[in-house]
């Protein structure tokens, strides 16, 4: 069994613990490789590499042109590794290798689109209110950045947060999920391979307690970044926020997925299916409430049930697999958990609702595909995230309790309508309190998008141009070009 060390400075390094823990591939529910369990010490060697790399190492004095060649040379590097990186992803997490290899060139995509903006971030000259006065700005990079990811898609959250810390010239280390590490690992020895000066990417592994919260609070972390849950993201914003750090924090979701009656129905039960059975529904985007028009709900209903029923649970590695494992073994407790909180609260299972066993089916960690109807959206169900094939159906009346329901929840990550009507379309992209809106599509992401969440989803957004700004400080630098400038003269602050 491969045992994994710290990646600090640009090369490996064992836990000042001197202990390391198993990680689980959860098809088979074997330990297949062992991971350093880091803790303060290893947090202070890392920050401190990363502040080292961007005080004095090449990467102070590489131009942004170069700069941007080397994330240029990461995203080459991931597409020649692919295979080897999909099938990392796919034994420590349990999603299908199909979709972490379809995952994997994506997240080539996004280090060549924020490489071609290196260099394209630029000040300003300002027009001035005084004679004499030149005054311009200066973006400069914030600081060291510290990635914390949850287990789900390890190398695109890697991604999204250090492609454009890095093209902003700064340095990062990541702690991923304790769950899902090796692939973050792998991914900082190919970093370096693509010439990525040492000490600019750094990864820490272990638990949130011992080495997570240490690098929150340690004072040479100028930004948090975080994906993962609404509770532990609001420790870790208050930590950060003890320390005067910038925080993003990308979190959970309740999404609703509304289906109106002039919808076209095999499309939009397509998108249902997908929207909550893809990546067994760990996606802080599963449309994990599917509001229908009630005109159609009965009809709707036994049309996804038909869908859902036929999807092929198994092997990750397996082609023709549609539904792998739920990846941990204390989220498949919490889903098991939910299905009985459903049934308790009134909810009507009309699919699913257990364990999954069968044919291809090893390990223990499956969860059938499960759809509860007559769902209340004041119920738990509703409510709360559960991270799993859980599906919440609710009936509405017409567009403004569509609204009305759709708006109810403390989350505002994404939603989605399915209406052939366009002025409607329009009307509910606006009404809806959510960071991302689909029409007539679902799970449809851009790296030139930007992406986050409204209300407990988050703060910030990830992507597109925008991100970068979230990895710059502005800079106001004000020179007299008279002999003598009084203070005087000026307004006092
Ligand atoms: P989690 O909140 O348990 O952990 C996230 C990360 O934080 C892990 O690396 C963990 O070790 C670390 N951590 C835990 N305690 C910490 C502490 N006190 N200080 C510092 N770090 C700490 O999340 P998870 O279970 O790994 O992931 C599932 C959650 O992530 C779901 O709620 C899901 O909605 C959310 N998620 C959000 C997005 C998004 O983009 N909005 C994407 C995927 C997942």
């Amino acid at each position: 069994m491969k045992k994994y060390n710290h990646w600090i400075n640009g090369a490996e390094v064992a836990p000042a613990s001197g202990e390391w823990f198993d990680t689980v591939d959860p098809y088979r529910g074997e330990a297949w490789a062992q991971i350093a369990r880091g803790t303060k010490a290893d947090a202070d060697l890392a920050v401190s590499a990363a502040h080292e790399a961007m005080k004095v190492g090449p990467w102070a004095s590489m131009t942004p042109t170069q700069r941007g060649k080397v994330l240029h040379k990461i995203g080459d590097l991931v597409i020649e590794n692919i295979d080897r990186l999909a099938t990392l992803e796919a034994r420590d997490n349990g999603k299908l290798l199909a979709e972490t290899r379809g995952g994997l060139k994506y997240v080539a995509e996004f280090w060549y689109y924020y490489a071609g903006l290196a260099d394209k971030i630029e000040g300003s000259v300002m027009p001035m209110d005084k004679p004499d006065l030149l005054g311009m700005t200066y973006r400069e990079p914030v600081g060291v950045v510290l990635a914390l990811t949850a287990w789900n898609s390890p190398l695109h959250f890697l991604t999204i947060k250090c492609a454009p810390a890095l093209a902003a010239g700064c340095a990062a280390v990541i702690k991923p999920s304790e769950f899902s590490s090796v692939g973050s690992l792998e991914f900082a020895a190919l970093a370096k391979q693509a010439g990525l000066p040492d000490g600019v990417l750094n990864v820490v592994t272990g638990f949130g307690g011992d080495i997570g919260a240490p690098l929150v609070e340690h004072p040479g972390i100028a930004h948090v970044t975080f994906t993962g849950s609404d509770v532990t993201g609001a420790k870790v914003y208050a930590a950060a926020a003890a320390g005067m750090k910038r925080v993003a924090m990308e979190l959970g979701g309740k999404s609703p997925n509304i289906i109106f009656a002039d919808a076209d129905l095999e499309l939009a039960a397509a998108g249902a299916v997908s929207g909550i059975f893809g990546a067994a529904g760990q996606m802080c985007s599963a449309g994990s409430r599917l509001l229908v028009q009630n005109s159609i709900k009965e009809r709707f209903t036994e049309l996804l049930v038909a869908r859902a029923r036929e999807i092929k649970i198994g092997d990750p590695m397996d082609a023709s697999t549609q539904m792998g494992p739920i990846a941990t073994a204390p989220q498949f407790k919490k889903v098991l958990d939910y299905i009985e909180i459903a049934r308790s609260e009134g909810a009507r299972c009309v699919l699913g609702g257990k364990p999954a066993h069968g044919p291809g089916i090893v390990g223990g960690q499956f969860v059938e595909p499960t759809i509860f109807a007559d769902v209340n959206n004041s119920m738990r169900i509703a409510q709360e995230e559960v991270f799993g094939p859980v599906l919440a159906i609710i009936g509405f009346e017409d567009e403004a309790e569509a609204i009305k329901i759709g708006n109810e929840t403390a989350y505002g990550l994404n939603a989605a309508v399915w209406t052939s009507d366009i002025g409607r379309m329009l009307r509910m992209s606006k009404a809806l309190e959510v960071g991302t809106f689909w029409g007539n599509t679902y799970r449809t992401y851009s790296f030139t998008m930007p992406f986050g969440g409204m209300k407990r989803s988050g703060v910030g957004r990830e992507n597109g141009i925008e991100a970068i700004n979230e990895f710059l400080e502005t800079k106001s630098v004000m020179i007299s070009m008279s002999a003598i400038r009084p203070t005087n003269n000026f307004i006092p602050r």
